[in-house]
């Protein structure tokens, strides 16, 4: 299994033109796939497991910008904090503040972005709007080694184009009110959405960083061998 070129290629230019970011998420791909993609250029990572993460870390350059994307169990923080360079996925008060803990301890500023339940689907995880917009800047102020950048949220899995695109338009409306709030460790100004299959849609609606896998690494095999 090899990477897709062309199509990376593609993506790249096509971003850099709309001044989007891409995260290439390589969950379940292998780190020589990783090191390929790293060869042209791309320094932005995803991954969505705490173990996986903790493991190719290591293995690969430096200057590689780890983006966590996945679920974060609070009694994982601990072992990404050294070394994360975003953590997209956080949910709830409680995981913020695990973070700032961990981040105190180990001497970093880290930042986050809250996650966002959009999809009509019961399965994802976020804030709803009204716990979020409750969130306020005296609370966050008191989490020092946390800067909120931002705001992630992943649209339901349909095939339904319009659906997509409506929920998409809700989290970047939201994200106009939620960037509202700076202060001086807070300063939202990212809107992680879109995924290899509605990154484009995401992007008319307003994105500012899309995480894409498959398209480039091509499709995942979960059975495989790590
Ligand atoms: C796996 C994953 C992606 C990438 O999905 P593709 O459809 O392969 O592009 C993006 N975001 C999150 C949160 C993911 O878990």
């Amino acid at each position: 299994m090899s990477i897709n070129i062309k199509v990376y290629k593609e993506i790249i230019k096509e971003l850099k033109e709309k001044n989007v970011q891409l995260v290439a998420v390589s969950k379940t791909k292998p780190v020589e796939d990783i090191k390929q993609l790293y060869d042209l250029g791309q320094r932005d990572f995803g991954e969505n497991y705490v173990q996986e993460l903790v493991d190719k870390q290591p293995k690969l350059p430096n200057d590689i910008r780890w983006h966590f994307i996945g679920h974060l169990q609070s009694n994982k923080v601990k072992f990404i904090i050294p070394f994360v360079h975003l953590i997209h996925g956080v949910d709830s008060l409680k995981l913020l503040k695990e973070i700032n803990k961990q981040a105190t301890k180990h001497h970093r500023e880290v930042d986050c972005l809250l996650q966002v339940h959009i999809a009509e689907e019961e399965t994802k995880f976020g804030f709803d709007e009204e716990t979020l917009m409750a969130i306020n800047s005296s609370e966050l102020n008191e989490l020092g080694n946390i800067r909120v950048r931002g705001l992630m949220g992943m649209a339901s899995f349909s095939e339904d184009e319009n659906k997509v695109r409506t929920e998409y338009k809700n989290l970047k409306a939201l994200f106009d009110k939620f960037s509202q709030l700076q202060t001086t460790n807070h300063k939202p100004q990212t809107l992680s959405m879109g995924m290899s299959g509605d990154y484009k849609i995401a992007i008319e609606e307003g994105s500012t960083m899309v995480r894409v896998g498959s398209l480039i690494f091509g499709e995942r095999n979960y059975n495989m061998p790590m």
